[in-house]
């Protein structure tokens, strides 16, 4: 089964809208001769700086988070309905930053999940992954199994294919250290079989895994020539354009 690669920056609480802007500048001088996906998932300020910097490009432009009720009381939450508006392409959803920090929980991720996938067309980026005690203890499988079913309780197969999974081992996130390409190959394919069993064997041979934690150019080629690891989820290494076009260089 081909699948296309998936390359995605999260910028995560970085860059003012003059900033946004200039990184397009130069992102969009560089030379890539990748045939992956690519796309920027940028504080909510960004997006519209960002949407317009690409029109007519292939970049693609996600954001990192949305509220699963349209409006309300929900102090500081933006709403799919705001989303829809810029026209985004993405949205990440149960970053590790957000599961630790704002207290996002599986329930949360699931109705999210469902927010995105019953009312738009924008493709959720959902991120699984355990942290360092978790995996010194074994549990890694346990821990993203669990997340996943949880995750995806009550969506039909026809919408759960749409998503787009990122491993993310959380101690390998925004820290220097990179699961191994085995490693992460191996949760992967876990990851796949997951679904496999939760949905069919065909949704899963469709599904877009993207390995996340650490990624930069130097590691990017090995990690992406892994059958299972079908692109990458970039934070630090999205803000410079040239590391992000090498990473992109690096999907074949
Ligand atoms: C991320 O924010 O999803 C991430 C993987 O960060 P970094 O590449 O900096 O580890």
């Amino acid at each position: 089964m081909s699948r296309t690669p998936f390359i995605a920056g999260n910028w995560k609480m970085n860059k003012t809208m003059a900033e946004a802007a200039e990184f397009a500048d130069a992102f969009k001088k560089q030379e890539i001769h990748s045939k992956a996906k690519m796309a920027f998932c940028v504080p909510f300020t960004d997006l519209a700086v960002v949407k317009k910097a690409f029109e007519g490009t292939e970049v693609g432009v996600g954001a990192q988070n949305v509220h699963f009720e349209d409006s309300g009381a929900f102090t500081g939450e933006v709403s799919l309905p705001m989303l829809k508006e810029i026209g985004l392409d993405y949205c990440i959803i149960g970053h590790s930053e957000r599961r630790q920090y704002f207290h996002e929980t599986d329930e949360s991720c699931n109705k999210k999940l469902k927010k995105l996938l019953n009312e738009s067309s924008i493709i959720p980026i959902l991120c699984v992954g355990e942290n360092l005690d978790e995996r010194e203890a074994g549990k890694e499988e346990e821990v993203v199994s669990s997340e996943i079913k949880a995750d995806f309780e009550g969506i039909p197969e026809e919408l759960a294919e749409k998503v787009v999974i990122a491993y993310e081992p959380i101690w390998a996130i925004g820290t220097g250290k990179t699961a191994g390409p085995e490693q992460a190959e191996k949760m992967c394919g876990f990851i796949r079989r997951t679904f496999a069993s939760l949905y069919s064997q065909e949704a899963a041979d469709k599904l877009i895994i993207q390995y996340g934690g650490s990624m930069k150019p130097e590691n990017a080629e090995a990690l992406l020539a892994e059958p299972d690891i079908d692109g990458g989820l970039i934070g630090g290494a999205s803000l410079i354009p040239e590391k992000f076009a090498a990473i992109l260089n690096a999907a074949k």
